[in-house]
């Protein structure tokens, strides 16, 4: 069957008749049917009508004066253009044709001469039918081939694209896992995260993450799953897993939700990030162990100058602006040189450290602030906090230490170690700075020494 395209009417007929008379009464006839009528007086010219006009039916006299009936219609079905169309032969009972050779011949009909028109026109109407439904057929047939042909192009990138994802899923450097969204068991895993989990794969195939315990963190799971339920997709999910040995270990996990064999699925790749987290978590500690030795003083344990210096100004700022007034109190150890020439340095330092863990005992609010000042002096910032009540907490510190009673022989103001300390409060205003602050409480300081130590001295002053 040639491509013949399937053509709306008019349909169109070859006569390939030798008398002008016979063309003449059918050509009338078809065209009040309907039909288009080409007409051809020799074989020859039939043959040269039916390649160009490609006929839907050919009325063919068997007695042509140059070919015989047989021999046109041998080469019309010759030809791959032609061979298809219907060719109802044409003759009288003198012309000597087997209608039976015709037939085998592949013509569709045999009319015998003279024929009834209403016969004639049946039967043409007949093999039309006939060939506009096998041209039906065959383009249905072109479709469904093509169809085929697109689908086997389609399933053979398919089956391409297959290979080449589960060579990149086998040989990943990282761990991959494809596991069933219903239930959570694994479907594949790759060879990187049995390495990394300890197990091979005939344990994990089947089983979910939480049949082997290796969710470290039930939350961890759950978050995971509502963000895919979100969005369906999830990048650098930090999580702790568990090793078939019971190590736990971190993990950083890209997922996605994709459609496997008709089942939802989830594709995840993972990064081992337990060596960068150690790292991370060795260096906050080394730098939290930096800040504390940059701000804390070594031997009692309280800030150190460093820090005080920062604090106060800070402080000063934000009460600046705030409005809000400020007290520092600065104390001294009394005859404390006579405690070191007594009981000897270590044991002076051990002093001090005492000193230092009283003053922050009376010390209540978590912003106040103690500090070493320098060799035996200690001060502490009290924000927000006005004169009395800075002197109530000066006071205080005083009695915490003599509390501790501890035996200073060489003192001239108690038998006891004791502190002598200055108060100093204001309310700070632009253009101040905390110096003078400093410098009243080492006045009141001073002035402490003065009236025989083991005493608090307050002074308030205004900028
Ligand atoms: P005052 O009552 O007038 O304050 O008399 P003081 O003897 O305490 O004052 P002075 O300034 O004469 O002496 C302070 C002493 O504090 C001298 C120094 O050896 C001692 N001192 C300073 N820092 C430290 C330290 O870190 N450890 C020890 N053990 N002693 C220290
Ligand atoms: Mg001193
Ligand atoms: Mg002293």
């Amino acid at each position: 069957m040639n491509s013949h395209p399937v053509n709306a009417s008019p349909e169109q007929i070859l006569i390939v008749e030798p008398k002008a008379d016979a063309i003449d009464l059918l050509t009338p006839l078809l065209k009040q049917h309907g039909f288009q009528v080409q007409s051809a007086f020799t074989g020859q010219r039939a043959l040269v009508l039916a390649q160009m006009e490609l006929p839907n039916a050919i009325l063919l006299d068997f007695e042509m004066p140059d070919l015989n009936g047989y021999r046109i219609c041998e080469r019309l079905k010759a030809s791959p253009q032609t061979r298809d169309i219907p060719i109802l032969l044409l003759g009288t009972e003198q012309s000597g044709w087997d209608k039976v050779k015709a037939f085998k011949m592949g013509c569709a009909d045999c009319i015998t001469k003279p024929f009834e028109v209403e016969e004639m026109l049946a039967r043409i109407q007949n093999q039309l039918r006939a060939y506009s439904a096998l041209k039906l057929l065959f383009a249905q047939n072109q479709m469904l081939v093509e169809e085929i042909r697109k689908r086997q192009e389609v399933e053979q990138a398919l089956r391409l694209s297959e290979e080449k994802f589960s060579k990149a899923f086998r040989c990943c450097p990282n761990p991959m896992t494809i596991t069933r969204l219903s239930d959570g068991t694994h479907i594949e895993i790759n060879e990187t995260f049995c390495e990394l989990t300890g197990y091979i794969p005939e344990e994990v195939v089947g089983r979910s993450a939480q049949e082997l315990n290796l969710w470290v963190k039930g939350q961890d799971r759950d978050r995971l799953f509502k963000l895919l339920e979100q969005s369906g997709v999830v990048r650098n999910y930090e999580f702790a897993f568990r090793t078939k040995y019971g190590a736990e270990r971190m993990a950083l996990l890209s997922a996605e939700i994709i459609n496997l064999r008709g089942e939802n699925c989830l594709l995840a790749l993972s990064h081992d990030i337990t060596e960068r987290v150690k790292a991370e978590e060795a260096l906050q500690q080394a730098n939290q162990k930096l800040q504390r030795l940059a701000t804390v003083d070594s031997l009692t344990q309280v800030a150190n100058r460093l820090h005080f210096d920062q604090s106060l100004r800070d402080e000063w700022c934000r009460l600046t602006k705030e409005g809000l007034p400020i007290a520092l109190i600065l104390c001294d150890v009394d005859y404390f040189k006579f405690y070191n020439d007594t009981y000897g340095h270590q044991a002076g330092d051990a002093c001090l450290q005492k000193v230092a863990r009283a003053i922050c005992r009376a010390l209540k609010a978590p912003n106040h602030l103690a500090a070493r000042y320098g060799g035996e002096e200690f001060a502490i910032i009290l924000p927000a906090i006005a004169g009395d009540e800075a002197f109530q907490i000066a006071e205080t510190i005083r009695l915490e230490i003599e509390r501790l009673q501890i035996p200073h022989g060489k003192s001239l103001a108690s038998e006891f170690v004791t502190l002598s300390l200055g108060v100093a409060s204001t309310v700070p205003k632009d253009g101040f700075s905390p110096e003078v602050l400093i410098g009243v409480a080492d006045l009141a300081l001073y002035e402490a020494k003065n009236q025989g130590r083991n005493c608090a001295i307050a002074e308030t002053y205004l900028n």
